[in-house]
């Protein structure tokens, strides 16, 4: 099986907003942008999972990092705050970037070749210092530009695009969980997929709810080196492995999305390791995606992936028996077919942003039943 390639960028996502405004130009105008627009609001949605301290300190209980948060402070994550010893959410229902593009751009094994609206609010539990999205996910919402856009309005805003989906994306969903869970369950009423796309640094019981209102998740699984993961991310590795356990053993479909970081995770033995780690705990039918990386945020020092080393890992995967993995963010327009992980018919025909299905039929292989991991109709 060829190892195939996406040429569709999530970097695209940097020139539109929900406001018109080109985020990639937030961060050196972002105080000239907080003039320009209406003043933030004040958080009036509470937050969920979380519990009180006494003396009007809380404890939030989204995710392992438990932040511990006195009256009038915020966690790490910049956008959960404690208001009299209440714990609020600031993001709800105002995202700062909302746009319109190819599923393609999260998601491989989702509904191929249709629009999805991609929502991201701003702030993240995790500080990645290769972030490419780093100006929405490291700014706090009031730094951000904004749009005040309740669930349902989000829903009716992707029905009218022509949208089949709401991706949540650009930050973590995880910190805006309480948006993106009531968003989902609009979204269901109205016959619009719900996905999102999360770094998985999340606690079971909240995460156990998002896969019940989730058509498909995708992990950022970096790696499966714990010192990596403290070293780049700064979290503990073994929550995120329990993560896209948990998402796979759910009704949620699981895909994987691997950032190559050259000197890190782009050698044949991550693609050995790595791909046998999916394998033996995900199932050699989980779509991978090794995504290239481009000099971004803290690692601006480090070079964009080799394509040759991206394919290696691909084949290196491959051959341990991982059925459907994909190169991804690339420069130019590339193959994204999906083949059946039996007989190899291809079953999607996807070239750049051409895309056909020519041989699926409710999921599986119309050649030999073969049942495809994913969301197909
Ligand atoms: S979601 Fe935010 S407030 Fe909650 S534990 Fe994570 S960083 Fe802290």
């Amino acid at each position: 099986m060829p190892c195939v390639c996406s040429d569709i960028s999530r970097r695209e996502f940097l020139c539109k907003t929900s406001a018109g405004i080109a985020v990639c130009a937030v961060s050196p105008f972002l105080p000239e942008l907080a003039h320009a627009q209406p003043a933030f609001p004040e958080p009036t949605h509470k937050a969920r999972y979380w519990e009180p301290l006494g003396n009007n300190i809380v404890r939030c209980k989204l995710e392992p990092r438990a932040c511990e948060i006195g009256e009038g402070e915020r966690g790490a994550c910049g956008v959960r705050e404690n208001v009299g010893g209440v714990y609020y959410s600031t993001v709800y229902a105002l995202p700062c970037s909302v746009y319109v593009g190819a599923i393609e751009e999260n998601f491989l094994h989702v509904l191929p070749g249709t629009k999805a609206l991609q929502v991201g609010t701003a702030g993240c539990n995790l500080h990645c210092k290769f972030c490419n999205t780093w100006q929405i996910s490291q700014t706090r919402p009031e730094q951000a530009p904004f749009e005040s856009l309740s669930p349902e309005q989000l829903v009716e805003r992707a029905i009218k695009e022509g949208c089949k989906s709401i991706c949540f994306t650009y930050n973590d969903p995880v910190v805006c969980f309480e948006y993106v869970v009531d968003t989902a369950r609009v979204a269901h009423t109205r016959g619009i997929k719900a996905i999102c796309h999360t770094a998985g640094y999340i606690n079971d019981e909240p995460l156990k709810e998002l896969c019940s209102v989730m058509d498909s998740i995708a992990v950022d699984l970096k790696s499966v080196s714990r010192e990596v993961y403290t070293q780049l991310c700064g979290v503990n590795a073994d929550r995120v492995f329990a993560a896209a356990y948990l998402v796979k053993k759910s009704p949620a479909a699981l895909e994987i999305v691997s950032p190559m970081l050259p000197g890190y995770n782009d050698s044949v033995q991550f693609g050995r390791v790595m791909g046998g780690w999916i394998a033996k705990n995900l199932g050699v039918d989980v779509p991978w995606q090794l995504y290239r990386f481009y000099p971004a945020y803290q690692m601006e020092q480090v070079p964009v992936t080799n394509i040759t080393a991206m394919q290696e890992v691909c084949k290196a995967a491959q051959d341990i028996g991982l059925q459907h993995v994909y190169l991804c963010n690339l420069a130019r327009p590339g193959d994204t077919s999906v083949h059946c992980g039996k007989c190899n018919a291809k079953v999607v025909d996807r070239q750049g942003d051409r895309c056909s299905i020519v041989g699926l039929t409710n999921g599986k292989c119309g050649k030999c039943g073969y049942e495809f991991t994913g969301v197909w109709e």
